[in-house]
């Protein structure tokens, strides 16, 4: 996709300080340090769009930006920060429940996983919640330059069995040699695309 403008459009924490809801929004969500700025930045084609977060967990807000004038992305704070305080944990997790269950305009969740680990218990029940809410999830395994192909397959089974879901549901990605960024636009403008062909 041919990146024409990718501007920070504003931050929030609650559903007043969210911008108009007048473009389809793809959220992106993962753990801190999981790779999450830097696949938007390799999305967007720019260096520092998203800043990298070299303190893990420490955006604690909603990002909007617009791409191209056609669509928002939205960067949702970093999950699963060890040292983060319970009741910290719990706004974050509010924040987010929040906006993922009551916005007409998000049109799919982008999951950012490390292709080194397999699916835990939270990204296990995070996934189904946004099934069960019939939000489309765009599984991404990223950091895949770290792992030979025959190992990235196999990353690849033990996630899908972990989360019951077919292989081909999970696109590998690596922002060093840009392996799956094809794919990874591809089902951003499907989930797009297929909202307008549905009237929206
Ligand atoms: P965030 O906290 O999820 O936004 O994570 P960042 O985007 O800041 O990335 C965390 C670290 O992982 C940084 O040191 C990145 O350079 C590194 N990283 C991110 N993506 C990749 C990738 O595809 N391959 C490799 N080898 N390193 C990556």
């Amino acid at each position: 996709m041919r990146i024409t403008s990718a501007e920070f459009v504003k931050s929030a924490t609650r559903p007043d300080h969210y911008p108009e809801m007048d473009l389809p929004e793809i959220a992106f969500a993962g753990r801190s340090n999981v790779g999450k700025s830097t696949l938007i930045n390799v999305l967007v084609n720019r260096k520092h769009l998203v800043k990298t977060s070299s303190t893990p967990g420490r955006t604690q807000l909603l990002n909007f930006f617009n791409i191209n004038g056609k669509m928002m992305f939205v960067d949702l704070p970093g999950y699963g920060y060890a040292k983060v305080p319970d009741r910290v944990k719990k706004d974050w997790g509010k924040m987010i429940e929040t906006y993922l269950s009551d916005r007409p305009t998000l049109k799919a969740v982008v999951l950012i996983l490390d292709i080194r680990r397999t699916a835990q218990t939270e990204e296990i029940d995070f996934i189904n919640w946004l099934i069960e809410r019939r939000v489309p999830v765009i599984l991404i395994l990223t950091k895949a330059d770290k792992l030979s192909k025959t190992q990235q397959k196999k990353q690849v089974a033990v996630n899908a069995a972990a989360l019951n879901l077919p292989p081909e549901t999970f696109i590998c990605f690596s922002a060093k040699t840009r392996l799956g960024l094809d794919r990874v636009w591809a089902a951003i403008n499907a989930c797009v695309k297929m909202e307008e062909e549905n009237g929206a």
